[in-house]
């Protein structure tokens, strides 16, 4: 078996809850996986019931979750692989701070306005937010800072799925093929 000797990359999808993170994420990896690519999905919600069971949500414990991420994301994309992160990851310095770590890194804002996100709350989450049983979620009771050049950026209330992966696929491949 062929093992396709490309250099790693890392993918990050920033965004707000419900923004689209996890479907563009889990599109790109089946794109990714049918060609042959070594790929591995970070995803926040699951990160947090491992790797960094115990952190709250504070802006301390949410910069030292996305260190970690970005820790093992480095590894990863050090050995080849493609690491597709999906995490809200709301403060740009420590998003900037792990692209500068990892190198091979494309930044993808995933863009809905917060209405949308409320409205599809696929979660419950937001519904929870509003009622005061969570504090401190992102984008009710606590800030996300959009990146200022990010590589793509997806409006997933304006495009169909098809139409943001396929944008987000461009920058992949191309970054993939060298550029
Ligand atoms: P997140 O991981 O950011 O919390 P999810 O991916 O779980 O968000 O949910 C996003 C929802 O938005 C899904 O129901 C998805 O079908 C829908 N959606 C609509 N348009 C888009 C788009 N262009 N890209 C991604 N998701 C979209």
């Amino acid at each position: 078996m062929t093992i396709r000797n490309t250099q790693g990359l890392t993918v990050w999808f920033t965004g707000l809850s419900g923004a689209g993170k996890t479907t563009l994420s889990q599109a790109l990896e089946k794109l990714l996986m049918a060609r042959g690519y070594r790929v591995e999905p970070l995803d926040g919600d699951v990160v947090r019931q491992h790797l960094s069971k115990g952190l709250g949500y504070s802006k301390a414990d949410r910069d030292e979750n996305i260190r970690r991420i970005g820790f093992v994301a480095e590894l990863l994309t050090r050995h080849g692989v493609v690491a597709l992160v999906s995490a809200i990851s709301p403060y740009r310095e420590i998003r900037d701070e792990v692209r500068r770590k990892i190198g091979a890194f494309l930044e993808i804002y995933v863009n809905a306005p917060l209405e949308v996100c409320e409205q599809r709350d696929q979660k419950g989450l937001y519904q929870r937010a509003r009622a005061g049983e969570i504090k401190g979620f992102t984008g009710i009771d606590d800030p996300y800072q959009p990146p200022l050049a990010p590589e793509v950026e997806c409006r997933t209330d304006l495009e169909t799925v098809e139409e943001s992966v396929a944008k987000v696929w461009r920058e992949v491949e191309a970054k993939l093929a060298g550029g």
